[in-house]
């Protein structure tokens, strides 16, 4: 990995990902196995004029020993110090830049319920930081960086130190950062796109979409009422423009929870609890998943529809254009911050409350009665295709022609 694209990626983190502010506390997330690009983004963030930077360092195998030899109890006691940091974090108006760099399969055969109430417990003591984040109360961002680990599952046939350079490549490609551009400078560009979309869907506030292509998708999504299409880059509640993810290519949306009808052909397998269904459809009657087949792990399919009440039905619809950098990789990254970004995707499961008018403002019944679906699960998967046709209906039947051969035209 050259030193100059460390730089021109930690730049993007900083600059257009949490837009660190003059005089702004930054919190960085990092594991252990990315303290290159942590040490870079600190410096970055230092050359903008971030009054402190604080990392807090992550390590996947020390915490797998947690899991292995401590007690419940050792587990799930959160000392005051650990929550008071976070107020601290929250009363000083820092913001926040998460690396992810899963280490792929690290707590197999490990007690899962063990490791799920660790979880619970750290994630509610500290749930006034994470609805300050994504209430976006301040800015925030989550990046990527390989590890070994993970890069071999990407690139099996590689060996080790060569997988990791592929992954950062590919990466970086996925990033827009290359050794000639201005990556800032396209990002800003990027942005533009982005909202250029999203101010003319939602200036059509479209009664439904209708998807068809000739692998066998044709499905109408109807579309909640005082929709808002979101996606790039948004403002902090202070005002201050940020991208939450980096990269990202989607302009998404809330279905209504009753009004999806068809069937729907995934191109991609989806990887369910390290489980990758394969080949796989779903039938829509009035929202809700009435069949559905797989080639590949048919079954694990049948449990992500079965998690509960809303998990067959949709939460997300999101629209990417097919000729985007990381569906024009051709690389399935096993991680949804990328494969998410590679096609149009819809999300079994939960929605978004910023994707409807006053909709954080309301409450889990107010936002159920206008159609939006609530459960435990959020899961992304692609139907994109270099064929797509989409039509969007008009609330007085009009139709406007949006994607055609897989790309917008609008
Ligand atoms: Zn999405
Ligand atoms: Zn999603």
């Amino acid at each position: 990995m050259k030193q100059t694209l460390l730089e021109k990626y930690a730049k993007v983190a900083v600059q257009i990902g949490a837009n660190v502010q003059k005089g702004q506390r930054l919190i960085v997330n990092s594991s252990t196995e990315t303290r290159e690009l942590a040490r870079e983004i600190a410096k970055q963030a230092y050359l903008v004029g971030a009054k402190n930077v604080e990392i807090l360092w992550n390590d996947a195998y020390v915490s797998r020993y947690g899991y292995l030899y401590q007690s419940d109890e050792e587990l799930t006691t959160i000392p005051k110090w650990f929550i008071d940091r976070y107020q601290h974090y929250v009363d000083d108006g820092a913001c926040l830049i998460s690396i992810t760099s899963p280490i792929t399969g690290i707590n197999e055969g490990l007690d899962a319920s063990k490791i799920q109430k660790a979880n619970v417990a750290t994630s509610k003591a500290i749930s006034f930081f994470r609805n300050h984040t994504m209430g976006n109360h301040t800015q925030w961002c989550v990046i990527a960086a390989p590890n070994a680990v993970w890069a071999s599952k990407v690139f099996p046939k590689l060996a080790k130190d060569e997988a990791v350079e592929a992954l950062w490549n590919a990466i970086l490609q996925a990033s827009r950062i290359s050794e000639t551009n201005d990556p800032v400078a396209e990002w800003e560009k990027h942005n533009e796109i982005l909202s250029k979309h999203n101010i003319i869907l939602n200036d059509y506030q479209f009664d439904a979409l209708r998807f068809k292509n000739s692998l066998g998708t044709d499905v109408e999504v109807k579309l909640v009422k005082n929709h808002i299409w979101a996606g790039g880059s948004e403002n902090s509640s202070k005002g201050i423009e940020f991208n939450a993810n980096i990269p990202t290519e989607e302009t998404f949306t809330m279905p209504h929870k009753y009004g999806v009808n068809g069937k729907v052909v995934a191109t991609k397998p989806l990887d369910f609890q390290g489980n990758l269904i394969e080949n796989f459809w779903l039938e829509f009657k009035d929202g809700k998943v009435i069949s559905y087949g797989a080639e590949k792990q048919e079954e694990t399919l049948k449990n992500l529809l079965n998690s509960d009440e809303g998990s067959s039905r949709l939460g997300e619809i999101a629209l990417i254009s097919h000729d985007s950098p990381i569906s024009n990789s051709g690389i399935l990254f096993l991680n949804t911050l990328f494969d998410e970004n590679a096609s149009c995707h819809m999300a079994l499961g939960r929605a978004y409350p910023i994707n409807v008018k006053g909709g954080v403002d309301m409450n889990e019944e107010e936002l159920e009665k206008i159609g939006y679906n609530s459960s435990l699960v959020h899961c992304d998967f692609m139907f994109g295709s270099a064929d797509m046709s989409i039509i969007g209906v008009t609330p007085d039947g009009k139709q406007v022609q949006i994607f055609k051969n897989g790309n917008f035209i609008i």
